[in-house]
């Protein structure tokens, strides 16, 4: 089998040489345990805070450590009574090829749903985080503007489609001419501003005529820069994710004094939060999601990359915007 670990703590952006790939022979499960060989690995932005030894929501992974991650796998040998040889499912297992599990954390998959990487994006947690912080937090209603980045991946591009079927205005940021078409066009975003244009704040301005009433912050820098001054009195601002600064943290402007008086002054609510305060809203997530991506409503793209030994440099690329979609590992050939 082979896995991924960490093999030093990154300074700002994560090298190859930061991981390491190892080889291992498979032990024997014994009664109580399973083995699963994986199918999918999922990659995720906040993998990159693991990689750091700082105070966070979760501890980090230790140096040497297998890399996190949601996989999704299938149960090869089974001594538990409860688990088939055969079945898919869900867990936090890692960047692992093959690994053993006493049963603890384990989903099967929802058989409703095809294909089975959607368990790992637009039904998986990624979907979940737009489904709820856009719902629970930022509570649109109709006509109301809502601007969101990292537009078509799998939280940004969530989070413009339901703030569509709630009536709302949906204003997307994304990299690159391709990725504004896909969410213009694919999507159904009413606008598409490309956050690599030297107009990029002026033809945000331009897209948003009567302000914005609610922004789902996933890229922070200079997005969150351009967004405040169009932020409406009573704005709402789900405070998801800040990718641009995950490899540079304190770094480039201080934006704090101007981000302190327009929430003084406009009567903002910010509201942080981590998905697994959610947890308990999946059953509601997978049938509606399910149903509006049934009916046509919702769409979704995948970026898969395929092989164990390619996730670092797609997870480093991912930070840059190169992942278009999705993006998820394709660890077996099956
Ligand atoms: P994506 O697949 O959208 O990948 C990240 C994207 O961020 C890139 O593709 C890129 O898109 C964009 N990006 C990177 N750097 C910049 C930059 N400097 N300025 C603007 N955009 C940038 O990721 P996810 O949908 O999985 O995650 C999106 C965010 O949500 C992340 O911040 C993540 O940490 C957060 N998150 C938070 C959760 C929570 O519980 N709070 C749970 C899940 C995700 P482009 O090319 O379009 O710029």
């Amino acid at each position: 089998s082979e896995r991924i670990v960490l093999a030093a703590r990154p300074q700002g952006t994560p090298r190859p040489t930061d991981f390491r790939l190892e080889r291992l022979p498979l032990p024997a499960i014994r009664d109580g345990e399973v083995l699963l060989q994986t199918h999918y690995l999922s990659l995720d932005p906040y993998m990159r805070g693991r990689m750091d030894d700082r105070k966070s929501y979760s501890p980090p992974t230790p140096v040497g450590g297998v890399m996190e991650g949601e996989i999704v796998a299938r149960v090869v040998q089974s001594r538990r009574p409860d688990f088939q040889v055969g079945e898919n499912v869900a867990g936090r297992l890692g960047w692992v090829t093959h690994s053993i599990s006493d049963g603890a954390g384990l989903t099967k998959l929802d058989g409703r749903f095809q294909p089975i990487t959607t368990a790992l994006g637009v039904l998986g947690m990624p979907g979940l985080t737009a489904f709820a912080g856009l719902l629970e937090i930022g509570k649109p209603r109709p006509g109301e503007t809502v601007v969101v980045a990292a537009a078509t991946g799998p939280v940004g591009s969530l989070v413009g489609q339901i703030a569509r079927i709630k009536g709302a205005r949906a204003v997307g940021v994304a990299g690159g001419p391709d990725k504004c078409a896909y969410a213009l066009d694919t999507l159904g975003f009413d606008a598409a501003i490309d956050h690599r244009s030297p107009t990029f704040a002026d033809d945000l301005a331009a897209a948003c005529p009567r302000g914005i009433d609610i922004y789902f912050e996933l890229v922070g820098g200079a997005v969150w820069q351009a967004v405040l001054p169009l932020l409406n009195e009573f704005a709402r601002v789900p405070l998801c994710g800040l990718v641009a600064e995950y490899n540079a943290p304190g770094t480039g402007v201080d934006r704090l004094p101007a981000t302190m008086r327009t929430a003084l002054s406009r009567s903002l609510t910010l509201r942080g939060f981590i998905v697994r305060e959610f947890w308990d809203q999946r059953p509601a997530f997978l049938d509606e999601v399910g149903a509006w991506i049934n009916d046509g409503r919702v769409r979704f793209r995948e970026d898969i990359v395929q092989g164990l030994a390619n996730a670092p440099a797609a997870f480093i690329g991912m930070l840059e915007g190169k992942n278009f979609g999705k993006l998820i590992v394709a660890v077996d050939d099956t």
